[in-house]
């Protein structure tokens, strides 16, 4: 199969070209066909098989199709949980769209509205949005709804789930009765489906590899160390695979800074990304580390879903997630497309429950790395911890690197 047989225009099978997707994955072979024909669609397939594309193929393809026929005004919404996942969906519209005259912008809470309004003037297709922001100015009227024939969860069980049900519901009364909605997401469990399900009509699901929630694409593991020792292994995992790019998950913001100040003490450089910052610092660290200016990411749970970084090679679990199926989405942000990925789970004594029911969220269990008792205590030996005062050791390096040469000077 390939994309040139989908029904869609020549202008999408050009932007699918110029990106390299040469054929469809799973989920958007499955899924495109029944978005076209206007169909409600609960998709539910592994991280990093193309979930985006699947819905904003037809999305596009339907608005495009559309011009010039139909009044304008906002005819698709897509609802993400995070400002940094709004961007990114809104660049994979914009990318597939070239050519096209659909228009996709992004809406997203913690910086200044006058500029989000201001786009509407230049008239908006499709809208990727959080929530909140959404609803602030839809209630001030800056945004109408009557037009929209298509709603998009992303991350759709999140978004479903108590933080955000509520902002969901309220937008949901706003929107016209007659429309098209899709579920995407690489988890879902029993109760979100059937609260899904009351939301539209007749939806088709769609289910890829559902044995397995994680990719197969990565190859995860569990070993046993406990909480003040996780620092030394987090940095041998760094030092043994220098030049890759791992992004590290920790459970609290406070946690996050102080794994980011421990690894300056043993001299490497990573930065952190959590809800307590500004939002323009999240965008800036987000881009540090997607160019790869910074190798070394540490993230709580807010980068855990939908976030696709190229070349992600690492994925680390420094703390065990306190929701099952957040393992799921944090070791998929590396065994992304093609590519493979490695994920390692750090746990602690007081972690072992977490664990078990993360495996039985998985329905298997995650192998286990042994680590040999010598093997253990060498990776404490020899951090680069041990010289606590590392910066002053360097200048004194320095300064009798230095000398030699000064007494040279004054001969
Ligand atoms: P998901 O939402 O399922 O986690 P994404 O939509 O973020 O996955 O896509 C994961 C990666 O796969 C992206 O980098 C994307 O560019 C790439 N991708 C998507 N569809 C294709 C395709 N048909 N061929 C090749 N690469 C693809
Ligand atoms: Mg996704």
């Amino acid at each position: 199969m390939k994309f040139e047989e989908f029904k869609i225009t020549p202008e999408i099978k050009k932007n699918l070209e110029e990106l390299g997707f040469k054929k469809p994955t799973d989920i958007q072979f499955k899924s495109i066909p029944p978005i076209l024909k206007g169909e409600d669609v609960l998709a539910i397939a592994q991280t990093g098989t193309g979930k985006t594309a699947a819905f904003a193929i037809p999305i596009i393809n339907i608005v495009q199709e559309q011009k010039g026929r139909t009044p304008d005004g906002i005819k698709a919404v897509v609802m993400v949980p995070t400002h940094e996942l709004a961007i990114q969906i809104t660049e994979v519209f914009n990318k597939l769209a070239q050519y096209t005259g659909v228009k996709t912008f992004s809406l997203f809470g913690g910086v200044d509205q006058a500029p989000q309004i201001k786009q509407f003037e230049d008239g908006v297709d499709i809208l990727v949005t959080t929530p909140g922001r959404m609803f602030d100015l839809m209630s001030q009227g800056h945004i109408k709804l009557d037009r929209v024939e298509v709603l998009v969860l992303d991350e759709a069980d999140h978004m479903l789930d108590l933080g955000f049900i509520k902002d969901i519901q309220d937008v949901i009364k706003r929107l016209p009765k007659n429309r098209q909605t899709l579920f995407f997401s690489a988890t879902i469990n029993d109760k979100i489906k059937k609260l899904a399900y009351s939301l539209v009509r007749n939806a088709i699901r769609i289910q890829i590899s559902p044995k397995d929630p994680v990719s197969k694409n990565i190859n995860h593991s569990v070993a046993f160390v406990e909480m003040d020792d996780k620092r030394f292994f987090l940095e041998r995992v760094i030092n043994e695979n220098p030049d890759k790019k791992i992004l590290v998950f920790v459970r609290t913001k406070v946690r996050a800074e102080r794994v980011t100040n421990a690894l300056e003490r043993m001299g490497i450089k990573s930065m952190t990304i959590h809800s307590d910052k500004e939002q323009q610092d999240r965008l800036f660290v987000m881009e540090q580390f997607r160019s790869g200016e910074v190798k070394i990411l540490i993230a709580t749970d807010i980068s855990a879903r939908g976030i696709d970084i190229a070349n992600v090679d690492y994925v680390v679990n420094y703390d065990l997630p306190d929701v099952s199926e957040n393992y799921v989405h944090r070791v998929g942000r590396t065994g992304r497309g093609m590519q493979k990925g490695q994920a390692i789970s750090f746990c602690s004594t007081e972690e072992k429950e977490m664990l078990e029911e993360i495996e039985s969220f998985l329905e298997q269990p995650i192998k286990t790395l042994d680590i040999h008792k010598g093997d253990y205590a060498q990776t404490i030996d020899i951090s680069n911890e041990q010289h606590t005062d590392w910066k002053t050791l360097m200048k004194e390096i320095q300064q009798k690197e230095e000398e030699p040469k000064k007494k040279k000077k004054r001969k």
